[in-house]
């Protein structure tokens, strides 16, 4: 191994998050009225990392090929360009009115420096995120969250691919009960892409010990995305693994193999109707139930 690259994929993480810091913590305000300019830095990292693929590939058997890059570009467009839209109009703006209705202020965490107040977003949006996810690996919500977990290789874009439901659900949070500067919390969403992406990418890294105490890493999430459903019950956070320390449902370790049952890849239309195949099922069981009577 050389030895700049070895520094290179060290250091590639923490150096990505501290920029992502220094970009938001400095950019002018004209820049931040813009509201396309979270949406185009996330997909700009997004894009640095899928390239880092092809610099230091983790596993031959997860490398992307054209059949993986469409269906991941596929989820990226419809995230972007339909579900954080939707997130916008359905949560985040009528939140934002209740919370100015119900005269709710967190006035002092306007007066936190900047540092702090992305961290506190970061660290809301995630231990929010945190439970919904668990939640999601023990009760019915499976349904929808499963399609994540049907993936066979993990790739930087793969983060986005899964059911429209469960993708619509894990974006859910409570920062919109903040008052916060636009600018932290973006940047907490452009770290947390970050994290995630490079929780998922075919990259061989060699993380710092602080850096994997804190962020999720390709490590500790490709575990999570173990065969079989009771080994995924670990490492639940998308990008502040620090919660599953604390909440007790960390586990060291690594898998080179990921997906569910057979591991059959599921296509699109597959991952879109999984939520309903108990109900399929049970239509195609009882067909003349829900037939109308007549006569
Ligand atoms: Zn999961
Ligand atoms: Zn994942």
């Amino acid at each position: 191994m050389n030895s700049v690259k070895k520094v290179v994929f060290t250091l590639i993480q923490p150096v990505t998050i501290a920029l992502i810091v220094l970009f938001w913590g400095t950019a002018p305000a004209y820049l931040l009225e813009k509201t396309w300019l979270i949406t185009v830095a996330s997909i700009v990292i997004m894009a640095m990392v899928q390239a880092l693929e092809f610099a230091n590939e983790r596993h031959a058997a997860w490398r992307l090929d054209l059949r993986e890059f469409l269906t991941d570009l596929f989820y990226v467009v419809l995230f972007f360009a339909v579900i954080s839209k939707l997130e916008t109009v359905l949560v985040e703006d009528p939140l934002a009115s209740a919370k100015h209705a119900l005269g709710i202020t967190t006035a002092w965490a306007m007066h936190l420096p900047f540092v702090v107040q992305a961290a506190l977003a970061l660290f809301l949006i995630e231990f929010g995120q945190y439970w919904l996810h668990r939640l999601m690996h023990n009760s019915f919500l499976w349904w929808t969250h499963a399609p994540h977990h049907h993936i066979t290789q993990l790739n930087a874009m793969k983060g986005l691919v899964g059911n429209p439901i469960e993708l619509f659900l894990v974006s859910l949070s409570v920062i919109a009960f903040f008052d916060l500067p636009l600018s932290a919390v973006f940047c907490a969403l452009n770290v947390i892409g970050a994290v995630s992406a490079f929780a998922h990418a075919n990259v061989r890294f060699y993380p710092p010990r602080w850096y994997a105490y804190f962020f999720t890493t390709v490590e500790a999430h490709s575990l999570h995305h173990s065969v079989g459903f009771i080994e995924t019950r670990c490492n639940y956070a998308n990008a502040l693994i620090l919660c599953d320390r604390l909440c007790g449902t960390f586990r060291q370790g690594e898998s080179d193999v990921v997906g569910q049952d057979e591991r059959k890849r599921l296509l699109i239309p597959q991952q879109f109707l999984f939520p309903f195949r108990p109900l399929i099922a049970m239509i195609k069981s009882n067909p003349g139930k829900s037939a109308p009577v007549s006569g």
